[in-house]
């Protein structure tokens, strides 16, 4: 088994795009600002960090997952306006541009996590687009599309997709329905969007008001056993910051202490199995943008850290390789 450490120089291997930026949206209320500021406050941070761009999503692994005419309906802008409506924003040329990269970006990080153990993207987590239809600010679904590749390709035999954003991983659980490579696990607030829940493999509602304590009473419950029983060759992870107390959608009362004892809890029980683990976005929402990308990058520089104290080993990362 071959073993490789390495160095701190390379601490956080993060996926951005210029693309991931869009000028605010015509119609709705959604900021693309963050994920410019998420950058901004990494590269402040002084954090040792090495920046990936992503290729655009080929079609062809977004029509895996998605109602082809859906693509098209995205590729050529002719989305109609009742999706719009429930995807939250109109689909202009840089959107559908941007939502290509955003979903190229999590398939990358799920790559540079078999390299170097964690890997983030720097957007997406787009959980709540369905086949057909993208909703809740969601157009492709990134966690879904990445899966449904990496398994194809044999980059992974089994996958585990860790939702811990404070909304319902709705999308991903119907995309990846029937899907036995696939678990999928959701933790969020019982109360919160969508009101109409899809079934994950595992989904663990939880009541309003939910603290640091309680919350991980509850995830650490559960994630131990759901990775040793599933065993999965790759861990995808949706790491929303929206159950923090003062975010605008959500509905629990995390803080930041709790946010980031939550990322290293999730990377540490990946990283001390040998899992590779990477995260996307997910949501984070308040009036202060700065506030919401400070919660974003430090989450990210968290996991970064905690995945530097388990050397890297590249049986998992790799099963190809060593005949698994
Ligand atoms: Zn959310």
């Amino acid at each position: 088994m071959q073993r490789t450490r390495y160095p701190p120089s390379n601490l956080l291997h993060v996926v951005h795009h210029v693309d991931y930026m869009a000028p605010p949206p015509e119609r709705g209320t959604f900021k693309f600002d963050k994920y410019q500021l998420v950058m901004v406050a990494l590269r402040e941070s002084g954090a040792a960090m090495t920046e990936h761009a992503p290729d655009p999503c080929p079609r062809e692994w977004l029509e895996a997952v998605h109602d082809p005419s859906y693509v098209e309906e995205v590729f050529t802008q002719t989305v109609p306006h009742e999706k719009e409506r429930r995807i939250g924003f109109p689909v202009t040329p840089h959107i559908a541009s941007r939502v290509r990269h955003t979903n190229g970006g999590t398939w990358l990080a799920a790559q540079l996590a078999t390299k170097h153990g964690y890997a983030a993207n720097s957007a997406a987590g787009s959980h709540h687009a369905l086949h057909d239809t993208g909703a809740g600010y969601c157009v492709f679904n990134d966690l879904a599309v990445a899966a449904n590749r990496l398994i194809a390709e044999g980059d992974a035999t089994r996958i585990l997709i860790v939702d811990l954003d404070v909304h319902q991983g709705d999308g991903t659980a119907s995309l990846t329905a029937g899907c036995e490579d696939i678990f999928t696990l959701s933790l969020h607030a019982d109360k919160n969007f969508p009101v109409r829940k899809a079934r994950s493999t595992l989904d663990v509602a939880l009541p309003d008001g939910v603290d640091d304590d309680g919350y991980m009473d509850t995830l650490s419950r559960h994630l131990p056993l759901i990775i040793d029983d599933f065993d999965p060759s790759l861990i995808l992870y949706q790491a929303g910051v929206d159950p923090h107390a003062d975010d605008r959608l959500g509905r629990l009362n995390l803080t930041d202490e709790g946010l980031t004892i939550r990322d290293r809890f999730t990377v540490r029980e990946a990283r001390k199995r040998g899992i590779p683990i990477a995260s996307a976005l997910g949501g984070g929402y308040g009036n202060d943008q700065r506030i919401v990308a400070d919660r974003h990058a430090r989450s990210m520089l968290a996991m970064a850290d905690e995945n530097a104290r388990w050397p890297h080993t590249q049986n998992n990362a790799l099963p190809k390789a060593v005949g698994r």
